[in-house]
């Protein structure tokens, strides 16, 4: 069985979070906690690349719609439509608006827990709801309704994958194998081995 550290996961940078100036901040939370950049690179996507890269997961339309009504319910407000796959065929629709409105960056991170660290510093996917001290809770306000009125997709600053296994097809649809860099941090030291030593003079 491969070791935890080696667990990479995939995180971009939509749009807004380049245009609101953040991509330093970002990056930084999850530098900050011991994870290790392996590949970045900025672009501006197309229609196809967003589509596929959500259709990645089968089933990814349903829990979208599912997510949507069941915000939509905790706030004690009629959901737009009960049919899951509707709302989330929607919500795709949205979404190659926003995300091929300008460049993205996207990140490749590696370390132990990867997908689950970088989506519990991301936060939860409604601005509004997600929690303080995350990402998306922290640096914008969006919510499902506001969203849902203007006819337009959540605006949350990122993108990160939802397990790992997840993430390596991700990473496969976004970056080749030559884009993603195999390297020690000296920090993995402290983070990984069995025997801390060699610190003392
Ligand atoms: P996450 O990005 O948290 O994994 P999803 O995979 O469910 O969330 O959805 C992908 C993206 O689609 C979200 O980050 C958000 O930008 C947008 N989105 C999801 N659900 C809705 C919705 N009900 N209304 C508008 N936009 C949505
Ligand atoms: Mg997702």
């Amino acid at each position: 069985m491969a070791h935890p550290k080696e667990e990479r996961t995939l995180v971009f940078v939509k749009p807004d979070g380049v245009q609101r100036s953040l991509i330093g901040e970002i990056l930084q939370r999850y530098e900050r906690v011991g994870l290790k950049l392996v590949g970045v690179k900025m672009l501006v996507p197309s229609a196809p690349q967003v589509e596929k890269h959500y259709l990645l997961d089968p089933g990814w339309k349903r829990a979208a719609g599912e997510k949507a009504i069941k915000g939509y319910e905790e706030k004690g407000l009629e959901p737009p439509s009960r049919e899951p796959e509707e709302i989330g065929g929607r919500v795709l629709e949205n979404l190659k608006n926003y995300l091929t409105a300008g460049p993205i960056v996207l990140m490749v991170w590696q370390g132990a827990h990867a997908a689950e660290l970088v989506r519990k510093i991301t936060g939860g996917t409604e601005p509004l709801r997600s929690d303080v001290g995350t990402i998306r809770g922290d640096y914008v306000l969006d919510s499902f309704q506001m969203a849902d009125q203007d006819k337009r997709a959540v605006r949350n600053l990122i993108h990160a994958s939802g397990s790992a296994g997840e993430a390596e097809k991700e990473i496969t649809h976004w970056f080749s194998a030559d884009e993603l860099v195999k390297y020690r941090l000296v920090g993995e030291h402290i983070l990984y081995d069995v025997n801390i030593d060699g610190i003392l003079e």
